[in-house]
């Protein structure tokens, strides 16, 4: 079905046109014509299978139809972190950019004046945490009075991370008169009961879970002591001269000492997590899609909702607790028609996380010992207090320039080579 078919005006597929978009993924060929029609939805649907067109082009559309009587917003996007709100607005605009109309993104971290600025002026559609909008609301920066279509975006991460209240708050604001669209990758009893508040006679959209349709996903698992999984992984991307890898790591403290680490072996790398200010997080993704950072090792929360295309390599450096987060995880890669790998480094105190995706996926994750790092047996003395090291000479092919790097603890160290075959002591 081509997009000319949903009902979607000159100027949009002309936006579409111009992104390289061939045909509807499945969520846009539902989505589209009933929210031009004015319909509620709740759709089942997780980050790379194109949501976001999936809402904001029948959205600018509707907006573009009716006549704007004021300064204040019509279109209401919520989306549960400031990454995956600056996307969605890049999107928007992408989107729009044949389309007299204005947008706005909102969230904290970063300086209020400027947002206050861009409302005052006037916006058609803001895109917004849920914090950092009702600070504006509560100091009359902005009137959410005439919004028209409410976006609940990835719905159940907004619940995980506690912003329930805020969306109720948010909810009183708004006219009782609305469209509303729910975007949930997840269906649970809060988001039934979310739903059920704030939706009128929805149309449900399922499309298959990232599970479903993984087999553009290549999924591995190494096993490895944990001790070793730093080493390991920097052999991964040397001698399979990565250029972009995006790591998992469980906790904020493990993605800075990890980034560290990997800059130590000469792996040009960023860590992104909550702790880290948000020009800093958006340096990191910047230098991460330019290909000056090589690895970005980020946490579960921050990485959701980032859009990076094509991503080629996966690695869950530790496996999630939530079983559902790896399948987040491993949605990052061999999206929009790409093989990608995803690969796991599984420590034998990790064998049960393990079974627990293994049972969620209702598939098993091929194991595949990497020769030179084979976990020890339990109760095994390391042989060498400094770890054996197999690794091959790295081809001079796939050595990279490398410039003065932020995340460089010290002096590389000398003398201690990663690359030399060395015999255990
Ligand atoms: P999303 O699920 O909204 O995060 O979108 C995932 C990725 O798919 C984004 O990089 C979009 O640019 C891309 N995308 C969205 N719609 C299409 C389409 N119809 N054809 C190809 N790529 C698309």
């Amino acid at each position: 079905m081509p997009f000319s078919s949903l009902g979607l005006r000159a100027e949009l597929l002309r936006a579409i046109d111009a992104q390289g978009y061939d045909v509807p993924t499945p969520i846009q060929a539902q989505a589209i014509p009933t929210v031009l029609a004015g319909g509620d939805i709740l759709a089942g649907a997780q980050t790379g299978t194109g949501k976001t067109a999936a809402f904001a082009l029948p959205i600018l559309q509707l907006l573009h139809g009716r006549p704007r009587t004021g300064r204040q917003p019509r279109a209401l996007v919520l989306t549960p972190t400031r990454e995956l709100a600056a996307q969605v607005e890049e999107s928007v605009r992408t989107y729009g950019q044949f389309l007299p109309l204005r947008t706005a993104v909102i969230f904290g971290g970063v300086g209020i004046q400027p947002q206050v600025e861009r409302l005052r002026v006037g916006v058609d559609l803001v895109v917004a945490t849920p914090g950092r909008l009702l600070d504006h609301a509560g100091q009359g920066t902005i009137d959410l009075s005439r919004i028209e279509i409410l976006v609940l975006d990835e719905a159940d991460r907004m619940l995980d991370m506690g912003f329930i209240h805020d969306i109720r708050r948010v909810l009183k604001l708004l006219p009782t008169r609305r469209q509303n669209l729910l975007f949930s990758a997840t269906y649970s009893a809060e988001i039934e009961q979310l739903a059920t508040g704030i939706l009128r006679s929805p149309t449900f959209i399922e499309v298959a879970r990232r599970n479903d349709t993984a087999d553009l996903v290549r999924q591995l698992a190494h096993p490895v002591d944990k001790t070793r999984k730093r080493e390991l992984l920097s052999h991964l991307i040397h001698a399979g001269g990565w250029e972009q890898v995006l790591v998992f790591t469980r906790t904020k403290h493990g993605a800075n000492r990890l980034s560290d680490q990997l800059a130590n072996d000469g792996i040009s790398s960023a860590a992104i997590h909550g702790n880290k200010s948000q020009s800093a997080r958006t340096r990191a993704l910047l230098g991460f899609k330019q290909g000056e950072v090589r690895a970005l090792v980020a946490t579960d929360i921050a990485a959701r909702g980032l859009d990076i295309d094509r991503l080629p390599h996966v690695v869950n450096y530790e496996l999630p607790n939530v079983p559902e987060d790896y399948v987040h995880r491993i949605g990052r890669t061999g999206r929009a028609g790409s093989e990608g790998t995803a690969l796991s480094l599984v420590s034998p105190d990790e064998h049960k996380l393990l079974a627990d995706i293994q049972r969620l996926l209702k598939r098993k994750i091929p194991l595949h010992t990497i020769l030179g790092f084979e976990p020890l047996p339990a109760g095994a003395v390391p042989p060498d207090p400094e770890p054996v090291r197999f690794h091959r000479p790295r081809p001079a092919t796939n050595a990279r320039p490398q410039g003065p790097n932020p995340h460089r603890q010290g002096a590389p160290r000398q003398g201690r080579s990663g690359h030399g075959i060395r015999q255990a002591g």
